[in-house]
């Protein structure tokens, strides 16, 4: 299984991902989450990146092809990977298309989550994340049972960065100037399949995995 999920900040991908991984036993490969190591970890990379994450732009394609091929080289990526957050401009389509024909595993499917913007925007300013084992909670629609602890693993939560009123206008906006595009581009290649990203994260996930098993 080798599929990109795309959609919006906050339509689910993350969370999606989560139960993918767990149903096919491949990796999910976030350049979000792999930025924010290098970032918690001070690398250069970090440091490159953390300004224009922290504002809701796009940190250069470069960097990011740079951890991506890093990353699939990785030899659990061998049965296949969920990209989650990537590729997120044309330019990082092509490459990765580029390069998973270099390696002769082509892509099954980019599997587009669609919300609309109103949830997009509740669901991104209530977002709290466990820092130990990345259970995702919600203020408004998931909230934990105890205030600032993970339901999950006892975890503190933490609200992203990023997570602000101003750079989640600038991530919506980037993401419909920039990697809305990319819809067209897996539709063109007939690799497109598309769920609706609202209703309980289990009835969406059903919704997926049918879109998956159709082949
Ligand atoms: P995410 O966790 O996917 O929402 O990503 C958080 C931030 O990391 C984004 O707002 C970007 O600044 C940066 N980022 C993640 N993936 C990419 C990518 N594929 N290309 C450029 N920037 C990225």
């Amino acid at each position: 299984m080798r599929i990109v999920l795309l959609g919006a900040p906050g339509s689910g991908k993350g969370t999606q991902a989560k139960l993918l991984i767990e149903k096919y036993g491949v990796p999910q490969i976030s350049t979000g989450d792999l930025l924010r190591e290098a970032v918690a970890a001070g690398t250069e990379l970090g440091q490159q990146a953390k300004s224009v994450m922290e504002s809701g732009g796009l940190v250069s394609d470069d960097l990011v092809l740079g951890i991506i091929e890093e990353r699939l080289a990785r030899p659990d990526t061998a049965d296949g990977f969920i990209l989650d957050g990537f590729p997120r401009t044309q330019v990082q389509a092509e490459a990765l298309e580029t390069l998973l024909e270099r390696l002769g595993q082509p892509l099954d499917c980019a599997l587009l989550i669609e919300v609309d913007f109103d949830i997009l925007m509740q669901r991104l300013t209530g977002r709290l994340t466990c820092e130990a084992c990345g259970q995702m909670f919600n203020r408004f629609t998931a909230p934990p049972a105890m205030e600032g602890v993970c339901d999950k693993c006892g975890g503190t939560l933490r609200h992203r960065a990023d997570d602000n009123e101003e750079a989640i206008g600038n991530r919506l906006r980037t993401y419909e100037t920039q990697t809305a595009p990319l819809v067209d581009f897996y539709r063109e290649r007939g690799k497109l399949k598309r769920v609706k990203g609202i209703g309980e994260v289990s009835q969406i996930f059903g919704q997926i995995t049918r879109a998956l098993d159709q082949g």
